[in-house]
């Protein structure tokens, strides 16, 4: 024990708490923030500093930070039925309208939902659905995962392994037959003078070589973001989806959106996948869910992998997996408001209202010299810092130019997210035109002010 007991927020929360994702050299140099209440898109810490979050917290509080409809569905909730499990054939009633509506906004037909409590459990647990499957199936082989490089779906360890992440090998991860494609990021990937038409070629043949080369027979599935978010906010070029769906398809190979970022708004249609124009075989959902106002994830299957789950588990009594709080009443009663809110209440039409003043504010910035381009779908962008620009060459690692400007804008009251070179950008859907000017106005000082220290 200390001898003197730390007093203030941040000094109790260095003394008392283990950081995840935390770069710990620059939050020892810089001190923790200690976050007390929000209002809209703001975020107050414990010593009364007001940020403009840009990130939308983790980009999941959609609807900002005190918004009452869901807190008053949520003590509604709290009142009417405080917990309940999804096992044993016993479900709350909030979990099957959940069901049903998620079922109604999918691109499918029909479905069934399976529900967990993030979005790291979404992604293990649909590994989980399609390694049963294959073995239900006669085809315990089945088991190859392929994703990409630079795609983010989460830590546990399935999630982590499809993660396309230098920092896996910190764990000894992937685990084996967790196959990583190129990044489909065509200003950083495409060959010198490769169009991206032919980039788009180019992945939709390895994909093929991939195939070929592992057997068909071996591969359960691919999963893929939309547009990938937390590996640097990524679009897929010219096609892409349209290029690698058939190929999927032609050697019954499932693909699954990971909408976890992407779902019910960001990109400006309800799903990533609407806006890129394919049908998955299934999606995985967390975050704006439920707006952030409960941690929660859903499996949504498609029609073909709903039956087959179904017969599968069927034929050996059950499908022997769930977590305590899976389909939780309270998280189901605010997710069902959240989508309200987020189709009914203008959220989703002011996403595609500011997308134009969006994409016009980070092509401004992106004029800078130090700026190599700018990339965004919907109300995620992000601004990828350069040394050169001609050359595209990054700064030096050690210079830190990203996780500087993000420092900079804290110092300016913005919150916004460093992410390798690039600093992304998410706000929330409620945010006015006036709020993102001043977004832009701020991020623009932290850009000046860092690259006339590095540049
Ligand atoms: N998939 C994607 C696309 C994500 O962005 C994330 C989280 N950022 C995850 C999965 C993991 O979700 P969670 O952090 O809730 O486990």
């Amino acid at each position: 024990m200390p001898d003197t007991a730390p007093t203030s927020w941040p000094a109790r929360a260095e003394a008392s708490s283990f950081f995840g994702f935390t770069d710990l050299p620059s939050v020892r140099e810089r001190g923790t923030v200690v976050l007390t209440r929000g209002e809209g898109p703001y975020v107050i810490d414990s010593e009364g500093r007001r940020y403009l979050d840009a990130n939308s917290g983790l980009w999941n509080m959609v609807a900002g930070f005190d918004h009452a409809g869901l807190a008053q569905a949520a003590k509604a909730q709290y009142d009417r039925f405080p917990g309940y499990h999804s096992f044993f054939g016993r479900m709350s009633d909030q979990t099957v309208m959940l069901s049903e509506k998620l079922v109604e906004v999918s691109p499918f037909p029909r479905g069934r939902v399976f529900y967990t409590n993030s979005g790291s459990e979404a992604n293990d647990t649909l590994v989980k659905m399609l390694w049963f499957l294959g073995r239900a199936e006669g085809a315990p082989e089945r088991r190859k995962i392929l994703t990409r490089v630079n795609g983010y779906h989460g830590v546990t360890v399935a999630a982590a392994s499809m993660t396309g992440k230098p920092y896996n090998a910190l764990f000894g991860l992937p685990l084996p037959g967790f196959l990583h494609l190129t990044c489909p990021h065509y200003w950083r990937e495409g060959g010198p003078g490769e169009s991206e038409a032919a980039f788009t070629a180019r992945l939709a043949d390895e994909l093929e070589e991939v195939i070929a080369r592992e057997g068909a027979e071996t591969i359960a599935g691919f999963f893929a973001e939309p547009v990938i978010g937390a590996g640097g906010v990524i679009p897929p070029p010219e096609g892409y989806f349209q290029a690698i769906g058939p190929i999927l398809k032609r050697h019954g190979i499932p693909l699954i959106s990971d909408e976890v970022i992407c779902g019910f708004g960001r990109t400006g249609e309800v799903w990533g996948c609407e806006s890129y124009d394919f049908t998955p075989d299934a999606i995985v959902a967390s975050k704006a869910l439920t707006a952030g106002y409960f941690p929660m994830g859903a499996v949504i299957l498609g029609p073909d992998l709903a039956d087959r789950m179904q017969a599968a588990s069927e034929a050996v009594e059950e499908f022997p997996h769930g977590f305590t709080a899976s389909g939780h009443p309270v998280g189901c009663a605010i997710a069902l408001k959240a989508i309200d809110v987020i189709l009914n209440e203008g959220l989703l039409d002011n996403v595609r209202a500011l997308t134009p003043q969006f994409e016009a504010g980070l092509a401004r910035l992106a004029e800078h010299r130090n700026i190599g381009e700018w990339r965004g779908r919907g109300l995620m962008g992000a601004l990828e810092a350069v040394a050169d620009k001609a050359t595209k060459t990054p700064f030096p690692a050690e210079l830190s130019v990203s996780e500087r400007v993000a420092n900079a804008c804290t110092d300016h009251g913005l919150i916004c997210r460093p992410l390798g070179q690039s600093i992304v950008l998410c706000p929330p859907f409620i945010m006015t035109e006036a709020q993102m000017d001043e977004m832009f106005e701020k991020l623009e000082a932290s850009l000046e002010r860092v690259f006339a220290e590095v540049a």
